[in-house]
């Protein structure tokens, strides 16, 4: 390892994302294919989960040690019963300025109203194309891509800010870039394009199925003229363009071809309760445990800010096609993107 890499690293903790759930309503090819998490396959059980209560405990604890924004995610969150619940919760502890949400969206039409009441505001869906039978392949479900749209302007009418997140995959679906973004052009709805990882070991990634952002810039600049726009905060993740007249935006995540570790502010808390601080990693501390065995929360804030401090994460600096193929990583149902 080398020391002054990481001493160059200032990384402030900032962000938690929280996956609520491992299960999910899709099979997306790139994330749980279906020949890997088939019918049989041995989600969580309910016992296994962070309560709502262990969830509130922990998130009051890492505000007080710097987290400000929490990201809800999983799995796909919105099938974890009462969601709202826990969004009132997280809204009651000082100190947490912004919650979010990452969602499939096929359940938005059922719960979007109570998420609002609850006080949540800002939604990032995941669509990642148009065309019918090419999005219903990629969802693993054949569900049809008409009922996410349906969702998204249903959630855009009760108020929430929504950001959409396509994944993009090389001879997959980089022929829905243009078509997706001449969509929320009109909807005045940000778009983010994020690059193909090799999240887990099941999605059979590999560079070449990757479409860098400067190739999907090269794709759309032939149509619309773009300006890259200043980074909003330390941190930020993606890199937004303005187009034309438009307010909405553009954004890419550029996790292989523009890795930013050196910037990475976030940590991750699986659903049954480990701390993982990279997206990467194989394992997690195991805090589920702690609080379970009675753990007080200076004892809670001690464990936290150690696992913080040793951490030494740079995984897509370091990214190989080795690396990809034979580190062991987390399943990314298990701690959300
Ligand atoms: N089920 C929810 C959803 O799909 O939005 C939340 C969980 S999902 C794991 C969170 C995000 O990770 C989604 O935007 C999804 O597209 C992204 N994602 C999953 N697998 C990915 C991969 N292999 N490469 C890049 N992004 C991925
Ligand atoms: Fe489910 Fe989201 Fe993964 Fe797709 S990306 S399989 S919707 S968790
Ligand atoms: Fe952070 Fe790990 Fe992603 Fe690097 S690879 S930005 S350390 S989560």
């Amino acid at each position: 390892m080398n020391d002054s890499i990481y001493d160059m690293y200032q990384r402030p903790l900032r962000d938690l994302r929280i996956s609520v759930i491992d299960r999910c309503n899709f099979r997306c090819t790139y994330c749980m294919p279906k020949e890997v998490f088939g019918d049989n396959y041995a989600f969580l059980p309910q016992s296994e989960l962070l309560s709502y209560e262990e969830i509130s405990r922990l998130v009051a604890i890492f505000s007080k040690l710097g987290v400000k924004k929490i990201r809800l995610t999983g799995g796909e969150p919105l099938l974890r019963k009462n969601l709202q619940e826990l969004i009132s919760q997280i809204h009651l502890v000082d100190g947490i300025e912004d919650v979010a949400l990452t969602t499939n969206g096929l359940l938005l039409d059922q719960q979007a109203q109570a998420l609002y009441d609850a006080g949540l505001r800002r939604l990032n869906i995941s669509l990642d194309a148009l065309d019918e039978e090419l999005f219903g392949k990629m969802n693993g479900r054949g569900i049809a891509p008409a009922r996410i749209l349906q969702n998204i302007d249903y959630a855009k009418q009760l108020g929430f800010e929504i950001k959409v997140n396509m994944v993009v995959e090389k001879g997959v679906n980089e022929q829905e870039i243009i078509p997706m973004m001449n969509y929320f052009k009109d909807y005045d709805i940000t778009l983010r394009f994020i690059e193909f990882m090799d999240v887990g070991n099941d999605n059979g990634w590999s560079y070449e199925k990757v479409v860098t952002k400067q190739e999907m810039l090269q794709q759309l600049q032939q149509i619309y003229t773009l300006t890259p726009v200043e980074q909003a905060y330390y941190g930020e993740v993606a890199k937004y363009y303005q187009y034309d007249q438009h307010k909405a935006k553009i954004g890419f995540i550029t996790s292989v071809s523009e890795s930013f570790c050196s910037t990475c502010t976030r940590l991750r808390l699986s659903s049954e309760g480990k701390l993982y601080t990279c997206l990467f990693a194989a394992d997690g501390f195991d805090l589920r445990a702690m609080l379970r065995s009675g753990a007080s929360d200076q004892e809670l804030i001690e464990a936290i800010s150690q696992v913080w401090q040793q951490r030494t994460d740079r995984y897509s600096d370091e990214r190989t096609a080795y690396t990809a193929k034979h580190r062991k990583k987390v399943n990314m149902s298990y701690i959300g993107g």
